[in-house]
């Protein structure tokens, strides 16, 4: 096997660079969470899955991964200009809950959705309720360091004095004169100084719920201080990697840049920026307002009007890992349906891998292939074109299978040990098994049929004692036209 240099496109520097890492064998590595108010989306489930690769081939290299995924469970207002309601408070009043239930509620589906998409949970996993005093911590810091200014309770970043010293839009190059003509006017009401300056630090109104005792009074934190504070608290104050959706870059990444910065004066805190790109469907941007955007479980049964039938979470992730994370990703039904096929096709070739015959002088010789997978991957983590090496060992196997080909003992073991470790370790996938659920329902049916049999024998004390002894277990069962049907109580 050739030796490795991993290349991963850097955002800030716009170009794909060898990977090093700060501490060596080490790589810290911050991916921005989810804000849990609602249901997982897929946008954020294909940046977790694309992160979950990243991590997967890490640690596959030999890297020790200390992997931080936040939950947002406070602060993220409706508008990145400070503006608007907090998004779990305002689900919380609508729904008339604790925020707090807002937040398990959706905490719980997120967790469920990243198991059937088979991620491996990240290392810690901190959320920002938990880190309060870590964000007013680094609020006094930056204030002392004279980059904030406090109006009335609620501090605010100065970007324009930061800017003199540290270069503001470090991270997308964008000019900084464009950047604030593109900002509207501030209003004569606004307590911000400058255009572009965001909050620390938010003062709580009356009725605000989740609020915390500060030395500017109750209040809440910024939704980009958490980042800043859960990545510096648990990774240093320079670490390897920071990752999250593209569209977090011009916002939310520049300004967790501007904070660490501020606090640490150094200039580079993260040393590789990634960004996952966007889904479509059909060719649109998926979006809630064009009704075109599913959800996991929606894509998982089939329930959703675009969809003509649902796919299973490992089909979902195959289908994802066909295009590069910094490209977009195309939902089509047509898509869909071929990368199931594919899917299928890469786990039988592997179930056939153990069967195979070697002869003592085999033909086949899978090395170029194995150092294909591997420069793929290390190519910035191209899994489209690792999956399109991986489908050259698949007709591999299916040839030796049948026998048109030869394979000896060394290379059938590299095959397997390569393949397999790519496909279930890197990649993620898994042969999928009949789920608890299909089982559960073969096994009601036969009871329903033996009940109908008792009730066709008029022997009517069983067919009660079946439908009695069901409920009890919590199954209703219904008797209709169209046989019998049942659902869980
Ligand atoms: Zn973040």
């Amino acid at each position: 096997m050739k030796a490795h240099q991993l290349h991963i496109y850097n955002t800030i520097s716009r170009k794909v660079e060898p990977f090093s890492t700060i501490h060596q064998g080490h790589v810290g590595m911050y991916v921005c969470g989810p804000t849990v108010y609602n249901y997982a989306h897929l946008g954020n489930a294909r940046t977790f899955i694309s992160f979950d690769i990243v991590f997967r081939y890490l640690k596959h290299l030999g890297y020790k991964v200390r992997y931080v995924r936040n939950i947002t469970d406070a602060g993220h207002l409706e508008s990145d200009a400070d503006e608007g309601e907090d998004k779990i408070g305002k689900k919380a009043r609508l729904e008339q809950l604790e925020p707090m239930e807002i937040v398990q509620r959706y905490t719980l589906d997120f967790h469920e959705v990243m198991n059937a998409f088979n991620t491996l949970p990240p290392s810690i996993e901190p959320t920002a309720t938990g880190h309060i005093i870590e964000q007013i911590e680094m609020t006094k810091q930056i204030l002392n360091n004279g980059y904030a200014y406090e109006v009335n309770g609620t501090v605010y970043f100065d970007v324009e004095k930061y800017a003199k010293t540290y270069p503001y839009t470090i991270l997308t190059g964008r000019n900084l004169d464009d950047l604030l003509s593109g900002t509207r006017d501030l209003g004569g009401q606004d307590e911000k100084r400058g255009r572009l300056d965001f909050a620390l630090w938010i003062k709580a109104k009356p009725e605000h719920i989740m609020k915390w005792p500060s030395p500017w009074g109750e209040g809440f934190p910024g939704w980009h201080l958490e980042c800043s504070a859960m990545s510096r608290k648990y990774l240093g104050e320079e670490f390897d990697i920071h990752g999250g959706g593209m569209d977090l870059a011009p916002t939310h990444h520049t300004n967790e840049i501007a904070q660490n910065t501020a606090c640490s004066h150094h200039a580079t805190p993260v040393k590789f920026w990634m960004h996952t790109n966007m889904l479509t469907v059909n060719g649109q941007k998926m979006s809630k307002s064009l009704g075109n955007s599913f959800l996991p479980h929606e894509l998982f049964s089939g329930t959703h009007r675009l969809l003509d039938k649902g796919y299973s979470p490992m089909t979902v992730r195959f289908f994802m890992l066909q295009a590069h994370y910094r490209s977009t990703l195309d939902f089509s039904n047509e898509a869909l349906q071929a990368a199931e096929k594919g899917y299928l096709r890469l786990m039988n070739a592997l179930a056939l891998i153990d069967e195979l015959p070697t002869h003592e002088n085999g033909t086949a010789d899978f090395t170029a292939i194995s150092d294909n997978i591997y420069e793929a991957l290390d190519d910035d983590f191209n899994t489209p074109v690792a999956l399109a090496h991986l489908f050259e060992a698949v007709r591999l196997i299916n040839s030796i299978y049948a026998k048109h080909e030869t394979i000896s003992s060394v290379q059938k073991e590299n095959l397997s040990k390569v393949t397999k470790s790519i496909v279930f370790d890197v990649l993620g996938l898994m042969p999928e098994k009949e789920s608890g659920a299909d089982k559960l329902d073969g096994l009601m049916q036969m009871i329903l049929e033996v009940r109908s049999e008792a009730k066709a024998k008029k022997d009517f004390s069983t067919s009660d004692l079946i439908r009695d002894k069901l409920k009890s277990l919590g199954f209703e069962i219904k008797d209709g036209k169209e046989g019998t049907s049942y659902h869980i109580i």
